[in-house]
């Protein structure tokens, strides 16, 4: 693709934006603004709406991407087995604390003293005083009895409880697979679509991750997995699971209510490290700018949030119901881009990322990528190189650059539309399409990439990266310093 504008190198933003598109946004016109504004990622909710709907708001953001000609990933995020009670007589219930309520998973209304729950297996699996949390945790019941498919419990935190409100079971093993059938037909609608990723909720363990990939090799279909980690096995099973996706999501909704609230920030840090010293890209999600689903503007918290989520480096940070369902979706973007542009200006203050240099002292031997991504960033720094370009069929070789967060600017060149709009998840990464990759010479290529998106002129030095693969023995990767 020729590149008709000159990128604005200066007001690059390093940290990728992800939105939620729902009722408030899946028009054109609100599209093109959220874009304008800044989106790079779009996020289709299979939680809400149906396939019809999916697919008018996919086929609207191919167009409009295409039209502003940029390379805007699309991801499905699958449901999981998210556990929901059913519906009430008058759609909701008052539940007082101290007194007893029966939870049942036969299939009728509720009604007071009476709570369905959609998940059948319930009964099985809770044991005698373990918690039920219902509605992201504000009730809270508590098991006293199992009787067949009756569970007895004590009210903890009582309140109103309406019709079809999340049921969360923290410390129990749910025995749903993680890959529900609900899943699997989504799942094979969204790649049929043509998705860059899809994201898989409530994963556990390694097993989860490949049961998709299976339903893909089995279906001849591909796309990018994200794992939500809102489950405290997940952050047990992090690092067999890193290993097997494109990227990790920190979905703190659900993950605040499976541990406790104070534990979030806590894991959200040590899960972008984990990811960063994987080569995993990192997204912080949930209730980022929530304030402004109702006011236009956020509360100071929760742009210390965002400003924090970026200082500790993440890849992109998500919105969920603030652009989905949310009174000002525009607006909230511009507000995410300007948190992020004032914090990464301070960030690079000295014209380093310094604060998100990898610490490889843990290592006797670094990992290769992880060397040879240091050096980069470092002759980078040294020698005032303009931009580091990637060459990448299959993306790696991108990732690799971009987990070193260098403060050089990361052009990352595919031939491959999929791998170009992937690679837009990546901190600092535009990617550039273009069939010339793999035919003309590279270092050719290159240079004329740096004149034509304008971060390098006549005499300048950029470096080339290529050749990591993910498969040890054809990993070949050689840096080349170019003058332009
Ligand atoms: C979350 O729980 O934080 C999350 C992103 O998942 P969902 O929006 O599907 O609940």
């Amino acid at each position: 693709m020729a590149i008709k504008t000159q990128i604005d190198w200066l007001n690059h933003r390093r940290t990728k934006i992800i939105a939620t598109l729902g009722p408030s946004s899946n028009d054109e016109k609100t599209i093109h603004e959220l874009l304008e504004a800044g989106v790079d990622i779009i996020r289709l909710n299979m939680s809400h709406g149906t396939h019809t709907d999916h697919e008018s708001t996919y086929n609207i953001v191919r167009k409009v991407s295409s039209q502003l000609k940029r390379p805007v990933a699309i991801f499905a995020d699958l449901c999981g087995p998210k556990i929901r009670t059913g519906k009430f007589k008058n759609d909701q219930i008052e539940l007082n604390d101290n007194e007893l309520v029966t939870v049942t998973t036969r299939d009728i209304l509720g009604e007071p003293g009476l709570i369905p729950s959609q998940y059948k297996a319930l009964s099985q699996d809770v044991k005698i005083n373990d918690p039920i949390l219902m509605d992201d945790g504000k009730l809270k019941l508590q098991v006293e009895a199992i009787d067949g498919e009756e569970i007895t419990c004590r009210i903890i935190h009582g309140g109103t409880l309406k019709n079809h409100k999340g049921i969360n079971l923290p410390g129990v093993e749910v025995s749903a697979p993680s890959l529900t059938e609900k899943d699997k037909k989504d799942a094979i609608f969204a790649l049929n679509m043509g998705v860059d990723f899809l994201a898989l909720s409530f994963v556990r363990k390694a097993e989860d991750i490949q049961d998709l990939r299976q339903l893909m090799k089995e279906n001849d279909l591909d796309a990018g997995i994200i794992a939500k980690f809102e489950k405290p096995e997940a952050l047990k099973n992090a690092s067999k699971i890193i290993k097997l996706i494109n990227a990790v999501m920190v979905a703190r909704g659900d993950l605040g209510v499976e541990l406790s609230a104070e534990e979030v920030p806590v894991a959200q840090r040590k899960l972008i490290t984990m990811a960063r010293d994987h080569n995993c890209p990192v997204i912080v999600a949930t209730q980022m700018l929530e304030s402004m689903m109702e006011t236009p503007q956020p509360t100071r918290a929760e742009v210390s949030d965002i400003s924090q989520a970026v200082i500790t480096g993440a890849d992109a940070v998500m919105l969920s119901g603030e652009t989905a369902a949310g009174k000002y979706p525009v607006k909230t973007v511009e507000m995410m881009s300007r948190i992020i542009h004032q914090t990464e200006a301070y960030m690079s203050e000295d014209n380093n990322f310094s604060a998100l240099e990898r610490d490889l002292s843990d290592y006797d031997i670094s990992p290769f990528g992880h060397a040879v991504a240091h050096i980069t960033a470092e002759l980078a720094q040294q020698i005032k190189v303009q931009a580091i370009l990637t060459l990448s069929q299959t993306g790696v070789t991108a990732v690799t650059i971009s987990s070193a967060r260098p403060a050089a600017h990361m052009i990352a060149i595919s031939s491959d539309e999929r791998i170009y709009r992937r690679m837009n998840l990546l901190w600092g990464t535009l990617p550039i399409l273009t069939k010339e990759a793999g035919t003309q010479h590279p270092n050719q290529l290159a240079r004329q990439i740096a004149k034509e998106t304008g971060c390098a002129k006549e005499g300048d030095y950029i470096v080339l990266i290529r050749g990591f693969h993910a498969d040890t023995e054809l990993n070949t990767p050689s840096v080349t310093l170019i003058t332009v």
